[in-house]
């Protein structure tokens, strides 16, 4: 049946018959390869200088793309995504630092929500809230968090999983110090990283679910950079493709 809304146009109608187009966002290359392996069909569409993969994983209309690193390229990235390609939901996969105690390289975070570790417009707003949303944090989508809690579950059975906040900001932490600060301020943190908080803003103004696993590559501290390169060399993107496969194969 073909109806109009009240402004006229078809778009209740397109809704209901379009098919559900799901975003793979990885912010690492490793990643992204291994996610684009499972891609039988993927068409490069290149805009605003990255490569949006357009096709079809386990029978699900997929876009796949790079994130690329730090808040301004993810939001950029998920703009993209959101107006461009349409995608009525945005996944994403990656590594992060363990800040909170227990929270080890190898354990998973699913997060339930995103805040920036870096913003502070004090002392006009409270530190680290976002000016004029009258909050310092944006929840991830519960449903579509679920699943991709169940997919972790069942692509990585013996992996600790943890669920929580996440902590974004436009820095490598890599000092033991830097680490102990974040900890001290943000005790709720579970885990760092340079993405997420932008991509959850985004998908708020737009009303789009969001969800985010990350693997834990480092801990954030004196150590961290030759963890990450070690990580993600290994195990990363073996993680991702796994948390992906599992996901949509699950709906
Ligand atoms: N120095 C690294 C690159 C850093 S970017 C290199 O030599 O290649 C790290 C990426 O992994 C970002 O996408 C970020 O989201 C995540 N990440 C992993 N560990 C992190 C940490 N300790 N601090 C911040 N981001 C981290």
């Amino acid at each position: 049946m073909v109806w109009e809304d009240g402004e006229g146009n078809l778009s209740s109608y397109l809704m209901d018959n379009r098919r559900m187009r799901t975003a793979i966002v990885s912010a690492m290359h490793e990643e992204l390869a291994a996610v684009l392996a499972l891609m039988p069909d993927e068409q490069k569409q290149p805009l605003a200088g990255r490569d949006f993969w357009v096709g079809h994983l386990h029978g699900h209309d997929v876009v796949a793309v790079l994130s690329r690193i730090g808040k301004v390229a993810a939001a950029t990235t998920a703009t993209a995504l959101i107006e461009r390609f349409e995608v009525d939901r945005i996944v994403f996969t990656g590594v992060a630092g363990g800040l909170a105690p227990g929270v080890e390289v190898g354990h998973v975070v699913v997060a339930d929500g995103f805040m920036q570790h870096d913003l502070d417009a004090s002392p006009i707003f409270p530190k680290y809230q976002v000016p004029l949303y009258g909050t310092d944090r944006f929840a991830t989508d519960a449903k579509l968090t679920q699943q991709l809690d169940a997919a972790v579950r069942v692509a990585l059975p013996g992996s600790r999983l943890h669920r929580g906040l996440v902590a974004s900001g436009d820095r490598f932490v890599s000092t033991t110090g830097e680490s102990r600060a974040l900890q001290a301020a943000l005790p709720e943190a579970l885990a760092v990283e340079m993405e997420g908080a932008a991509v959850a803003q985004v998908c708020h103004d737009y009303g789009v679910p969001f969800a985010a696993v990350r693997t834990i590559s480092d801990r954030a501290d004196d150590e961290a950079h030759g963890d990450f390169l070690r990580f993600i060399q290994e195990v990363a993107s073996r993680h991702s493709a796994a948390i992906v496969e599992a996901f949509l194969r699950g709906g």
